[in-house]
């Protein structure tokens, strides 16, 4: 039986993966994947580590090879999808052409959350979330000059670290008490904070950007207080906004993304959605997550592609996410919301290698594990399967 068109919207992690996966899942009819970005479809993770350093080639970042394309007998379309027609079953495209689909796949993703500062226009003030955005940055971030990082998240973070591997001086203004204040407990947050003050970054909490002046091209940014930070180049990575415009359009539910179910199917079941721009109920957190991670997007695209081909196959999967900041891998198993108890193994106020547990009535709910990776694998083994843990052993450095 041959099972018509599949068009798939957006051409990155979620995307590829779910062309790969309805191809497993034996989807025999088209296969269209449509993207807006002038490449093939390349890793986004190492843009703010080794692309952005100048360790990798664009090449080294895709995430299939062209031929895997031809292969599996992939259409790959450049070109924006501008409206959604679900009752027609049909996309437009912003040049004007049209295309009819049996089923449908929304991978849009995000963009990078833009600052509302004056002077945010200025030449010399970036986003990262592109590779065209790091080749600009890359273009001004000259030895000796001065990059100023709005947002201490991982993203600020990690192009922290690697602009600092290119020799500039680094300030990264952050506007909360702490960096990476919404996803990890203070220790955490004071081993980044330590671990880049001694590599020569300048972080500065409390930090509130009112405005960004220059000429030609920015010079400073403006803290509230009138206090003035100088700049050749600013990154501003402050958070992404989800690309639901065409699901909002045509009238599907949207909260802080597109909601899906736990088949990855939207409020209109012939239309699924994956990765960054997707929002799910997890039955484990027993609310809407909306995850920005690439084994994230992953997972919702392989139970899209299932879905798609009349199969159940329930996103299940533990969240998991990673950092990678100087020598320090840090790998995240699980969300910490809610946690009632914290137990550090290992000495963030000293050590390279540490993992902080977060537990909720004894349970473990996530870890944080900097260069621990057996504490990371065991750690979402005990969170996935629920099993019980010792919360005197937690302490050794082989802890579960
Ligand atoms: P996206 O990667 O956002 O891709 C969506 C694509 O769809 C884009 O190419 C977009 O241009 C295109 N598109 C949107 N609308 C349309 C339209 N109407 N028509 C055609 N095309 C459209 N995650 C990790 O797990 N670990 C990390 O270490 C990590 N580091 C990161 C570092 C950086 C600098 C960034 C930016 C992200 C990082 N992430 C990391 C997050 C990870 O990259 C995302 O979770 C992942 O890219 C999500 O994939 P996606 O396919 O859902 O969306």
């Amino acid at each position: 039986m041959t099972q018509g068109r599949a068009l798939i919207v957006g051409a990155s992690h979620a995307g590829v993966q779910l062309t790969a996966s309805l191809r497993q899942e034996g989807w025999s009819g088209e296969v269209i994947m449509i993207g807006d970005e002038p490449a093939l479809p390349y890793q986004r993770p190492p843009l703010s580590k080794a692309y952005l350093a100048d360790k990798s080639s664009l090449a080294e970042l895709a995430i299939r090879k062209a031929e895997f394309y031809g292969k599996h007998d992939i259409r790959v379309v450049r070109g924006a999808v501008a409206r959604l027609d679900r009752a027609a079953q049909r996309v437009k495209l912003s040049d004007g052409t049209t295309m009819d689909y049996d089923a449908l796949a929304l991978c849009t993703g995000g963009r990078a959350r833009s600052l509302p500062v004056p002077g945010v226009d200025l030449a010399g003030v970036f986003y990262l979330r592109t590779f065209t955005d790091v080749e600009s940055i890359r273009a001004s971030a000259a030895p000796g000059r001065c990059a100023v990082i709005v947002g201490g998240g991982y993203i600020g973070l990690e192009t922290a670290a690697s602009l600092r591997a290119l020799g500039l001086e680094v300030t990264v203004l952050e506007a909360a008490d702490r960096v990476l204040e919404r996803v990890t407990a203070p220790a955490v947050s004071a081993f980044y904070e330590r671990v880049h003050r001694d590599a020569g970054v300048v972080i500065r909490t409390g930090a509130l950007v009112e405005a960004m002046v220059g000429d030609d091209r920015v010079r400073e940014v403006v803290l509230s207080g009138g206090e003035r930070v100088s700049a050749d180049l600013v990154i501003v990575g402050v958070g992404l906004v989800p690309n639901t415009e065409l699901a909002v359009e045509s009238g599907l539910d949207v909260e802080d993304g597109i909601v899906i179910d736990d088949l990855a199917r939207t409020s209109d079941p012939r239309i699924v959605a994956a990765g960054d721009c997707a929002v799910h109920r997890m039955p484990r957190y027993d609310r809407l997550v909306r995850l920005e991670s690439v084994p994230s997007a992953g997972e919702q695209a392989k139970t899209a592609a299932a879905t798609l081909c009349g199969k159940e196959r329930p996103i299940a999967a533990l969240p998991w996410f990673w950092s990678d900041q100087y020598d320090l891998k840090l790998q995240i198993a699980g969300l910490n919301t809610g946690y009632d108890e914290l137990v550090l193994s290992g000495d963030p106020s000293r050590d390279r290698d540490f993992t902080c547990y977060y537990l909720r009535q004894g349970r473990l709910l996530a870890a944080d594990c900097v260069n621990r990776p057996r504490d990371f694998v065991k750690a979402k083994q005990v969170i996935s399967r629920g099993l019980d843990i010792d919360r005197g052993q937690l302490c050794a450095s082989d802890a579960l």
